[in-house]
């Protein structure tokens, strides 16, 4: 019984060992890279908003005509202001 289970481990833990200990160490460096790409900081990324308006905008949005006052993401957000629905811009996740 005891040594059924063994070999069931055995088996099913041996390949992926084998590919763990394969991988070469480039890969934690990607894996990184590929993080950062993925959640850029809301802090540094500016968005548009307006004196009046209740959304943020990226630059050039047509809803930035009447004011347009840079700003950061994490302050628009902050300021419970929403993302536009026509410039579509980037979102706190
Ligand atoms: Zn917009």
């Amino acid at each position: 019984m005891m040594k059924r289970l063994l070999l069931v481990l055995l088996v099913v833990l041996l390949p992926a060992l084998g590919f763990v200990s394969l991988t070469p160490t480039v890969a934690p460096l990607s894996v990184d890279a590929f993080a950062a790409q993925k959640q850029p900081d809301p802090e540094t990324i500016t968005v548009y908003i307006t004196r009046t308006g209740q959304k943020y905008h990226r630059d050039g949005c047509r809803s930035l005509s009447r004011s347009r006052i840079a700003s950061t993401l994490k302050e628009a957000v902050e300021r419970g202001l929403g993302p536009c629905g026509v410039c579509k811009p980037p979102t706190i996740k």
